[in-house]
């Protein structure tokens, strides 16, 4: 039985009505309406297929969430064995077979210092309720602090885009216009070499950094809340790579002063930086673990804020007293959601994903080796799976090119035209591609890159 039509669905109605009435995220909608991009009506693994019946290679794992493609059978076969039993019940005072189970599996998965799952819907507020949990906790642990009202966060920061989360995320561009509606922080610098200010070299910056942030803890150690951080890598940023050690550093100087380690690993999560969670990499333990974006594979809209057993014991108490957590979004624990990331998750043991992670990590390392002979090439980053490439001007001085000539999203256009979907971070150019893609995608993806960007410079000059 298919399903009825009450509107047509040809690509030029769907284009009209499209431009007409869907207000897109992230897009500067003037010029979006001119430039046709494709309206995807299906997939099949990796490939993304328009309502042309054109193929796109999905280079970016639909905005950083996809893990095995598209219409995986295994997790397909969840979600509709899901469907057969319910779709979705409350979590508010109930409870629900497969979130109980999600749970359990997340937990065996983690840090093992956490204990406790809070279902959340997007990454944005599985950072909101690790904000809020941790102010709360300071209120009502043993020995209350509630002084502790300032979270310290690293410049640069993305960690969503609700206003807690916008609070202690750094991205002018995206963030200025809200100021003055966010709550104050304190923030540190972002310890990466792209800029450096003028007296560092690149070592002497990154001890400074290393050395800041451990001022700006002592500084502020009584009134600290927690302490923000995406592990490793700061995606939104534009891929930018941390110095081996610095997680470990935070978290060392974190528990000598008894702030809260809140780990946003929306992004790096999930297999993105060759293992399955950033912290393990430094053996780190966070006190919060926000999850998000791959949790589903890429399917649904689901997030889960893990907390330590001794965060959710700050919030037990006589009903009256007043100390539950009183936070929850109608779709909390979606069972549709937490059957897809049960299935995802199996799929990481079966299919050996890491394993084609790191195979993945290698072939594109080597891949666009060739970018860096261009001048243009200011830098590639890399961390597993996760790739920046930025255009500047002239690598040497790391001169940017004038925003007006919008060369990352050129590139992008160029990408499309060869039949692959990217998107960039202003002039970095971001490939992500899905854990799960084979190495023959990935290579496509990577000589793909490389000739747009090869074209539109030379289209430049
Ligand atoms: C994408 C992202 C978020 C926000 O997730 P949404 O699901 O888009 O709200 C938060 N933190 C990080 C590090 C992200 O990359």
């Amino acid at each position: 039985m298919s399903v009825p039509e009450f509107y047509p669905a040809d690509s030029a109605t769907l284009r009209q009505w499209d431009n007409a009435h869907v207000w897109h995220p992230f897009t500067a909608m003037s010029v979006y309406v001119d430039e046709t991009a494709p309206i995807i009506a299906e997939a099949d693994g990796f490939d993304l297929i328009d309502t042309d019946g054109q193929r796109y290679l999905d280079g970016i794992s639909s905005l950083w969430c996809n893990v095995h493609g598209h219409r995986v059978p295994a997790i397909d076969n969840a979600i509709r064995q899901q469907l057969d039993r319910v779709g979705h019940s409350t979590l508010l005072g109930l409870s629900s077979q497969t979130s109980i189970r999600l749970a359990k599996a997340l937990v065996d998965r983690t840090p093992d210092n956490l204990t406790r799952v809070f279902y959340s819907d997007s990454g944005s507020t599985a950072v909101e309720v690790a904000l809020k949990l941790a102010y709360q906790y300071h209120h009502q642990k043993q020995n209350p602090e509630p002084q502790r009202d300032t979270f310290l966060c690293v410049g640069n920061a993305y960690h969503g885009d609700t206003l807690g989360s916008v609070s202690v995320g750094g991205i002018d561009v995206f963030h200025r216009v809200y100021k003055h509606l966010l709550f104050p922080t304190v923030s540190v610098p972002s310890p990466v070499v792209i800029r450096i200010q003028e007296g560092h070299t690149a070592e002497s910056w990154l001890q400074y950094c290393f050395d800041e942030v451990e001022q700006q803890i002592r500084r502020h150690h009584e009134r600290a809340a927690g302490f923000v951080i995406e592990p490793l890598v700061q995606g939104a940023a534009g891929i930018l790579v941390h110095p081996p050690g610095y997680l470990k550093h935070v978290r060392d100087l974190c528990t000598a002063h008894n702030i809260p380690l809140i780990a946003d690993e929306v992004a790096v999560g999930f297999g993105r930086t060759g293992t399955m969670f950033a912290c393990e990499q430094e053996a780190v333990l966070p006190d919060l673990l926000c999850l998000a974006k791959g949790i589903t594979g890429g399917y649904l809209p689901l997030a889960a804020t893990l907390a330590t057993e001794e965060i959710y014991a700050a919030f037990l108490g006589a009903p009256s007293e007043g100390r539950t957590f009183f936070h929850g979004h109608t779709y909390t624990g979606n069972a549709l959601g937490c059957a897809a990331a049960l299935a995802s998750l199996e799929l990481f043991d079966s299919n050996n994903l890491l394993s084609n992670i790191n195979a993945q990590a290698t072939l594109i390392a080597e891949q666009l080796q060739p970018l860096r002979a261009h001048d243009y090439v200011g830098q590639i980053r890399q961390k597993g799976t996760m790739v920046g490439i930025e255009l500047v001007c002239d690598a040497a001085t790391m001169e940017s090119l004038p925003a007006e000539l919008r060369t990352g999203h050129e590139v992008t256009i160029a990408a499309r035209r060869r039949g692959v979907i990217i998107r960039p971070l202003s002039d970095v150019v971001v490939l992500m591609p899905a854990p799960g893609m084979s190495l023959e995608q990935v290579r496509r993806l990577c000589e793909v890159t490389v000739e747009s960007i090869e074209q539109v410079m030379a289209n430049l000059r």
